[in-house]
């Protein structure tokens, strides 16, 4: 085996989730994120994850791979009674041992059948071949055993497919031989969530920021995702002490909070629309909303939150020009002077839902989601958004360039951030505050 390896033995893994039924689309890979998740608690980082299909020669060449640069390899899957099922086999060939019939695991798969009331089939007895030196982690929600093996430095660990069997079975391995293998440190985490940037935009600004953090003795890496109208910085770092990793998290989260101000709106994994409930909350606000083109997701994200009834107060979907105005009371000569979709109708929207809903705060949002409707002037993507507290009235016009579930993100979340910032900036002697930098609706 390859000598390159980081200092410390358990500090990656590799997973190979095993199931040619995992190369089509309706089924999706879990366990790894699963085994991903436990392991990093663990401070153990996973470096890479394959998806093998039921075929001997590929799944013995994975782990080959695998084998030559982790210490640690997890395979989950193809452990069942059928010819299929051949990871067992991939493993025992690869390391070079042979497979004998275990007798306490035949007779755990026998007694299993048998306090279902039936006979154990002859082909599980395939379930109780185990790997020469190989140890058995009890599997009590199913027959396939899970294995785990040390071979040299390298540590296999094999676990069942079915996500009810493998996850038990993981927590044992974890509290048993995992955790006192992994020593103490721990990777910690954490985030912020941006909006009204653009992802190179955020990395532009925050790259100078943490770059030089990866040099430190104790470096913390930053990742940059997205998601519709949301950048995320993801921090970590690994550390035996919980209080030190936590004061190199809080300074690194404090420098970027402070380069991107009011655009961060979580900094605890809190999602936009838990954010803006924490504002109305903290001011005894209410609010309503009038949505067209959102179609009820922003309504339907704000009721998302536990206790949102605390603050929401009535939500309208106005969809046609005449229920704009029969409900909302947007006058029926402004749609007809500006169109549907426009910042003085967003206005009316919100003022409308408002004084219906006799809340302290109004959003109104009207678009085209498209395919159709577009025009030159207002092409498919076009939606006005409006924020009124009464002193207090935004309005922004957003193109979203995408197909139409996009862009009923891309408006959902733009509305919720602009009522948001309002919040924030709320202040009775103010008669108005910008809603969103430039660049937010690209
Ligand atoms: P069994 O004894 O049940 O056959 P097994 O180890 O052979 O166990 P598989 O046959 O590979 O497991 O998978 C059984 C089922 O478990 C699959 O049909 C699928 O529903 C689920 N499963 C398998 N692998 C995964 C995975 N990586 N993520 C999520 N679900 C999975």
């Amino acid at each position: 085996m390859s000598a390159r390896l980081p200092a410390s033995g358990l500090r990656w893994a590799e997973i190979i989730a095993v199931g040619t039924e995992l190369l089509v689309p309706p089924r999706v890979d879990t366990n790894s994120l699963h085994i991903t998740a436990r392991l990093n608690d663990l401070g153990i980082e996973v470096r890479a994850k394959a998806i093998v299909g039921d075929r001997r020669e590929d799944l013995e060449s994975s782990l080959r791979a695998a084998l030559a640069r982790t210490t640690l390899v997890v395979l989950c899957g193809g452990l069942g009674p059928t010819d299929d099922d051949l990871t067992r086999d991939a493993v025992a060939a690869v390391l070079g041992r042979s497979l004998h019939e275990d007798a306490d695991v035949l007779l755990r798969i026998r007694r299993r059948f048998e306090a279902r009331g039936a006979r154990m089939p002859e082909i599980n007895r395939r379930q109780a071949l185990v790997p020469e030196g190989a140890q058995v982690v009890a599997n009590a929600m199913g027959t396939a055993p899970g294995l785990w093996i040390t071979h040299g430095d390298r540590t296999i660990l094999l676990l069942p497919g079915p996500p009810s069997e493998l996850k038990p079975m993981l927590e044992q391995v974890v509290a048993e031989r995992l955790g006192p293998m992994a020593g103490d440190a721990r990777l910690y985490r954490r985030s912020l969530f941006i909006c009204g940037r653009t992802e190179s935009e955020v990395d532009e600004i925050a790259s100078p920021i943490y770059s030089p953090w990866l040099d430190q003795a104790a470096p913390v890496h930053t990742t940059v995702l997205t998601a519709p109208a949301q950048v995320e910085l993801h921090l970590s770092t690994r550390d035996q002490s919980a209080a030190a990793a936590a004061e190199r998290l809080d300074g690194a989260v404090a420098a970027l909070t402070a380069a991107f101000g009011a655009d961060v709106f979580s900094t605890d994994g809190r999602s936009l629309e838990e954010a803006l409930g924490g504002l109305l909350r903290e001011r005894r606000w209410r609010i309503g909303v009038a949505e067209s083109c959102t179609g009820g997701l922003i309504s339907s994200r704000l009721t998302d939150i536990p206790g949102s009834s605390d603050y929401v107060v009535a939500n309208a979907v106005c969809y046609s020009n005449a229920s704009k105005t029969s409900w909302l009371g947007v006058p029926e000569d402004l749609i007809a002077e500006h169109g549907a979709v426009s910042e003085p109708v967003a206005l009316a929207m919100a003022d409308g839902i408002r004084a219906r809903a006799g809340t302290d705060i109004g959003v109104g949002v009207t678009g085209i989601a498209g395919p159709a409707g577009g025009t030159d002037s207002k092409p498919v993507g076009t939606v006005a958004i409006a924020v009124s507290t009464g002193t207090v009235r935004v309005v922004r016009t957003f193109r979203f360039p995408f197909g139409r579930l996009r862009v009923k993100q891309f408006a959902a979340q733009m509305a919720l951030d602009m009522a948001r910032r309002v919040l924030v900036h709320a202040d009775p002697g103010v008669a108005f505050v910008a809603a969103a930098p430039p660049g937010a609706a690209r």
